[in-house]
């Protein structure tokens, strides 16, 4: 089977949150089981710094105006996967977060840069993209993408058969309808079951209403998202189209995700030497400057600081959680402007306790993993969620809010779990202070 796969974020040539943990590892995974998968995403300068072996090996021109965009071929990890980057100067040329500008708006053009995406995606779906190879299943991810199973169901015959991943509904792409017509998408797509959505129209509602098959991250989530509060104003097409949703927990990769062959932490242990994840917990003390010593107890958070993953929550619940003698909190994230400058605070107020650092840290966020013993997850929604599953891996006890994937994936230390050695973790129920504080003392 060939299949494409396309997705704005691959890790670990450029990341911000899981799709490009995933979108690095599933497509790894599939060609190890023989599946003729390729990879596409724009040419971030990011990502083309990291494939030096990269060459153009076409070019295109797509849309209306015929607007000409060359594709570069590499390949990549140790599976020597064949990647395909979409090269267009004035759309992926620029340095930084690939939404988001400096001052953390989004990208005024994000609508014309991944419209082009999608068609550059349509062109090598339908075969007509200069590379002698045509796939039979493309897969898209999030709104980034959401164009192209629509452009490919507007195509008709030939087309290959299409899937779009759900990695977070609240992102959708929604653009007004001068947009559209800026960008001359084709106005039979312009309705209220097609793209047209409260006046203007979507990208990820494209991939919803138009792709053969939708999956989403994990079981729980697929049926949150069925819901109002869930579903953002998709979830009557969503339901239409149940029939054709299916949740799939993402996997994790434990090659890169493993304490026993981490390179990224200070001392490696497996569930056999145990004791030795010690060693992690002082070299991350030192590293954020805590107090040393095995006697407290750590506590870790990773993430995006948005209202999403609740940092605020952790950040309200201090006062309890600092008036005990031996808690101490690793925090790494970035994000709104805000959340930082609270994070910065509380790091002040407590000095030795609260370790904090304000930015993206690949290597600091394996350390927190190693380096923890328990981590917070109290997302308000979690699509998935990776972080708690790494922790299970690391042996980082995870405490989460019981909804989408971190329901499906922790086993809450009830008696009755215990006693069956079922328990991984620590749920609870509502993503507020007390229910958080009411597990973090249980923990
Ligand atoms: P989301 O995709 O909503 O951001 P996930 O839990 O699915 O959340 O994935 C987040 C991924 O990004 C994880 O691999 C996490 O370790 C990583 N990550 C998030 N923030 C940072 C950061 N500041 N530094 C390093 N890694 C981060």
């Amino acid at each position: 089977m060939k299949v494409l796969f396309a997705a704005s974020e691959v890790a670990p040539l450029i990341k911000t949150g899981g799709l490009a943990d995933v979108a690095g590892s599933l497509p790894a995974s599939l060609h190890a089981l023989g599946v003729d998968v390729r990879l596409v995403l724009p040419a971030y300068p990011e990502a083309v710094a990291k494939l030096a072996q990269a060459r153009e090996v076409t070019t295109l021109s797509v849309g209306p105006d015929g607007t000409p965009v060359h594709l570069l071929a590499a390949h990549m990890g140790d599976a020597n996967l064949p990647v395909y980057l979409v090269d267009h100067s004035a759309s992926f040329d620029r340095a930084g977060n690939p939404y988001v500008a400096p001052g953390g708006s989004d990208w005024a053009d994000n609508a014309d840069r991944f419209a082009l995406f999608c068609r550059v995606i349509t062109e090598m779906g339908m075969g007509r993209a200069g590379l002698d190879w045509q796939p039979d299943v493309v897969h898209c991810n999030d709104w980034q993408t959401g164009l192209a199973p629509a452009l490919l169901y507007h195509e008709g015959k030939n087309r290959p058969r299409t899937l779009f991943t759900i990695h977070n509904l609240s992102y959708q792409g929604f653009f007004s309808n001068e947009v559209y017509s800026h960008l001359k998408l084709p106005w039979d797509l312009w309705h209220f079951e097609g793209l047209e959505f409260h006046g203007g129209f979507s990208f990820i509602k494209g991939g919803i209403a138009y792709s053969d098959c939708i999956s989403t991250v994990s079981p729980t989530y697929a049926t949150e998202i069925l819901s109002g509060k869930g579903g953002y104003g998709l979830e009557g097409l969503l339901i239409k189209r149940r029939d054709r949703l299916i949740g799939i927990v993402n996997g994790v990769d434990y090659q890169t995700w493993n304490p026993a062959e981490d390179p990224l932490i200070t001392q490696r242990y497996d569930a056999s030497t145990f004791e030795l994840k010690a060693r992690n917990k002082t070299a991350l003390q030192r590293r954020l400057g805590l107090e040393a010593g095995d006697d407290s107890l750590l506590f870790g958070h990773i993430g995006r600081m948005v209202h999403q993953k609740g940092v605020d929550l952790i950040l309200d619940m201090l006062p309890q959680l600092m008036a005990g003698k031996n808690a101490q909190l690793a925090i790494l994230g970035s994000g709104d402007a805000g959340l930082e400058t609270r994070v910065k605070e509380a790091a002040r107020r407590y000095p030795g306790r609260v370790g904090a650092s304000i930015g993206y840290d690949e290597s600091l966020s394996h350390l927190i993993e190693a380096g923890c013993d328990a981590f917070l997850m109290p997302s308000r929604f979690e699509p998935c969620g990776l972080n708690q599953m790494y922790s299970l891996r690391y042996g980082t006890v995870p405490i989460v809010h019981r909804v989408g994937g971190l329901a499906d994936t922790v086993v809450d230390a009830t008696p009755a779990n215990m006693l069956t050695g079922k328990a991984t973790g620590f749920t609870f129920e509502h993503a507020d202070v007390q229910a958080l504080w009411y597990a973090v003392q249980k923990a």
